[in-house]
């Protein structure tokens, strides 16, 4: 079987802030001593919405490096790389491309969503529209198990087990067994013939398990079987194949949706967001401006954390018995908003300092960053070939 891979990818329209590292980042620290680790900056992704201004991305790029090796990506473990530096990632997108249906793309929640929360850009693109096409052949081209993102990337994720599916009950099967199974299914007389392959194909490409029980009440009580025809087209409603491509599945953190200053998801678009390496003054002054409770308009005016947007990030930063003072404190108005972000300060500080050390290293000398990324080119690219040569050839495209 095939080793146990992890993908992740970001997109580089920006530095990172806290929503990727506790949504994304600290799962990856994690993985990477467990699995083989391919981490992508996916800069195709970001021209799907910042084409007409490709001129930010190449330093995005770098920075995006940066902040994974400040967050505790270790180069040493994880493979390091830039989507547009292996080419198979675009030619697996247009060979899946070929048998995705346009209605699964029309109704990714994303794509109206992004539409209208991105106005001012026009994403009515046949390169937006693709989006999710281009993901899942990012982590199929790795035939990735495990693919460490946030919540919004979930459907993603979903169509990319569909169209692995798809792909493989298209061409990974058995060309002699499966024209074995025309021939036999045939004897079922032509319109339970048909019906016998759609459930084949729900039970297959869905999991439907009704369609499978249906299946076996038509072979049951068909009259025109023999009993190894039965118990052929019995087992070929099983049959295992050699996949081609692997199902991933999305891992989340328990801040798979971290909120940002204002209580929406943290989000550049949103402009709610706290840098990885933000200067610490700028993060002490966004904390102390964040709205709380409206009831609190005086210190004495007790409080609801519930109704605070600085509660949720108690539940990030501090642990149970400040986040009881808060709770007592609050209700009770026995501390000030001011008090009450303290705690929250200093937890996003402190958890920014070996970042920020980190950082300095490659910003010191990025000769030594150019490096860990040309090596992890390389790797990731030996990876592609391979895969993309078992596409290759089930597809048909071998011509040797
Ligand atoms: P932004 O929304 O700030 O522009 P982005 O969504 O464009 O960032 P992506 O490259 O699309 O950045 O996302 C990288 C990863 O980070 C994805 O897996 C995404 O789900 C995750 N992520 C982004 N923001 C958050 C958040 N606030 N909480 C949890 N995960 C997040
Ligand atoms: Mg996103």
């Amino acid at each position: 079987m095939y080793p146990e891979r992890v993908f992740s990818g970001m997109r580089p329209t920006g530095s990172l802030h806290l929503g990727h590292y506790h949504g994304v980042l600290k799962n990856w620290t994690v993985l990477q001593s467990k699995y083989p680790c391919f981490f992508c900056v996916v800069d195709w992704h970001a021209l799907t919405t910042h084409y007409e201004t490709p001129g930010v991305i190449e330093k995005n790029v770098w920075e995006v490096f940066i902040d994974w090796l400040a967050a505790g990506i270790d180069p040493n473990q994880a493979t390091l790389f830039i989507q547009s530096k292996v080419p198979e990632h675009s030619e697996l997108a247009l060979l899946i491309g070929m048998s995705t249906p346009l209605s699964w793309l029309e109704r990714v929640p994303t794509y109206k969503e992004q539409m209208e929360k991105l106005k001012e850009r026009d994403l009515s693109t046949y390169g937006f529209l693709g989006y999710p096409v281009l993901m899942a052949a990012d982590i199929l081209l790795y035939r990735a198990i495990h693919v460490p993102v946030g919540e919004d990337q979930v459907p993603h994720l979903e169509m990319t087990r569909q169209i692995a599916r798809r792909f493989n009950r298209l061409y990974s099967s058995d060309s002699i067994v499966e024209e074995k199974s025309y021939q036999v299914a045939k004897k079922l007389g032509k319109k339970h013939a048909r019906l016998y392959f759609a459930l084949r194909h729900s039970y297959q490409e869905q999991g439907d398990g009704e369609a499978l029980a249906q299946a076996h009440s038509i072979l049951l009580e068909s009259n025109s079987l023999s009993i190894r025809d039965r118990e052929f087209l019995f087992s070929y409603l099983e049959v295992a194949r050699k996949r081609i491509l692997v199902e991933p599945k999305a891992l989340l953190t328990s801040a798979s949706r971290m909120p940002g200053l204002d209580g929406q998801k943290m989000s550049k678009s949103y402009g709610n967001t706290i840098g990885l390496r933000e200067a610490k003054s700028s993060i002490v002054q966004k904390i102390r401006t964040m709205q709380t409770d409206p009831a609190r308009v005086q210190l004495k005016d007790p409080g609801d954390p519930e109704k605070c947007k600085v509660w949720q990030l108690h539940q990030v930063y501090c642990n149970e018995s400040t986040r009881e003072w808060v709770k007592v404190g609050c209700k009770t108005a026995g501390i000030g908003c001011l008090d009450c972000k303290q705690p929250v300060i200093d937890g996003i500080l402190r958890e920014q300092q070996p970042m920020l050390e980190r950082a300095q290293k490659y910003m010191d000398d990025p000769s030594l960053l150019r490096d860990i990324v040309d090596d992890g080119c390389e790797k990731a690219r030996k990876s592609a070939k391979e895969v993309m040569q078992d596409v290759r050839d089930a597809m048909g495209l071998k011509y040797s």
